[in-house]
């Protein structure tokens, strides 16, 4: 990609190194679970119940899924740590590619007679508090509704170049323009009618609704793609390759099969890896929003 002096995004919220407190990489949810049979010993018991399911259930429906289905990753968080300037780099071309996904979704949406309101992307290192709860960088990278903010932990991308075998900027791009995607679903709308729709679901139908978002995600990261590409030049010989290996690295019939060897299809959340690779190609070969029906187009 050519990214380099390039406007870089002043909405990043830097927090690597910043420790949470409480440290350790449990959940707030766990840390309740832990504290329920001391708690179920006291009078009010039952009211801590209904708290703490309330809770959990918050978390459940106010947090979207991250970048990829993640069955059985058990790497810790990472320590406190000084950005190498290899680190750096990476920071800056995450708000080089943040500043490029604004300057696209402002362009539509007001061609679209909206306003586009542009999210944060918080660079964290290890754990991050964010409204939708505590989350390890175990998790990849994510996008919370409630606060409208990108979070991603920069060692995603060496996960995703070594665990995965999907090298390259422009497969990091995509990464930063999918969840961007989210958050232009959240925008119009999307996300809450999910969300309404899944409440009424069974678990299978939640999943099923769940790749269609996510798919979706993936067209309107395709979509930035092609604005990029077209009208900037940002793009090289083999970049689009990089971003389609990835979105087919992170399938979840591909992530399955490598954790347990077999597929399950009712348990997909993402959608497979032909599915990915077809939703990033349709919004960057078409550029355009209403290329990106993933809910009608669904049979
Ligand atoms: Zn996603």
């Amino acid at each position: 990609m050519r990214w380099k002096n390039r406007r870089r995004s002043s909405n990043i919220d830097d927090r690597r190194g910043q420790r949470l407190a409480g440290g350790g990489s449990g959940g707030g949810s766990t840390v309740l679970l832990r504290l329920l049979p001391m708690l179920l010993g006291r009078r009010g018991g039952k009211w801590m119940i209904a708290l703490v399911l309330g809770l959990m259930a918050a978390s459940y429906f106010g947090i979207d899924l991250p970048f990829l289905s993640l069955g059985n990753n058990t790497s810790a968080p990472s320590q406190a740590h000084q950005p190498t300037a290899a680190e750096q780099e990476l920071a800056e071309f995450t708000a080089v590619v943040l500043a490029d996904t604004e300057d696209t979704w402002t362009e539509l949406f007001k061609q679209a007679g909206l306003q586009y309101q542009k999210p944060k992307l918080v660079l964290f290192s290890g754990a991050v508090q964010s409204a939708c709860g505590r989350a390890s960088a175990a998790v990849g990278p994510f996008y919370c509704p409630a606060d409208k903010q990108v979070y991603i932990d920069l060692s995603f991308y060496q996960d995703l170049k070594n665990r995965h075998n999907a090298p390259g900027d422009f497969a990091q791009a995509y990464v930063i323009a999918h969840e961007v995607g989210h958050h232009v679903q959240n925008l119009l709308g999307v996300s809450d009618k999910v969300r309404q729709r899944q409440a009424a679901l069974d678990k299978a139908g939640a999943n099923h609704m769940s790749v269609l978002q996510e798919l979706q995600a993936d067209c309107f990261a395709g979509i930035w793609g092609h604005h990029a590409d077209r009208f900037r030049q940002m793009l090289e010989p083999g970049d689009l390759d990089e971003a389609l290996v990835a979105a087919a690295a992170i399938g979840d019939d591909r992530l399955q099969r490598e954790a347990q060897g077999s597929v399950q299809p009712e348990s997909f959340t993402h959608g497979t890896s032909a599915q990915r690779m077809h939703w990033f190609k349709m919004g960057f070969d078409s550029g355009s929003i209403s290329a990106c029906d993933t809910f009608s187009t669904d049979s």
